[in-house]
């Protein structure tokens, strides 16, 4: 069960890096982005595509199935710095 959820998750969970990309990758399924951590971020983000932050993998290189590189990066929404890459989704 787990497994099958996990498999359903990789496939349908696509990287993104910028904004654009993340309103695309929750038309379809999940986005795997970074995220600052900030609560603004989270509620705009929910406003302008309804998607809503799930998880933070504690395995961040397992969510796609291959190995990511750990660096930090910019958050997907405003562009500060950020340490975590975070999944997305649309909630129904
Ligand atoms: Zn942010």
């Amino acid at each position: 069960m787990f497994d099958k959820a996990l498999a359903f998750r990789r496939s349908n969970t696509h990287e993104a890096l910028n904004y654009d990309d993340f309103k695309k990758a929750v038309e379809t399924g999940f986005a795997f982005s970074y995220w600052c951590g900030s609560g603004d971020c989270e509620e705009k983000i929910k406003e302008e595509t309804r998607a809503t932050m799930r998880c933070i993998p504690i395995d961040q290189a397992e969510v796609l199935g291959k190995e990511v590189p750990l660096a930090p990066g910019v958050c997907v929404y405003c562009g500060k710095p950020a340490q975590d890459r975070a999944i997305f989704a649309r909630a129904y």
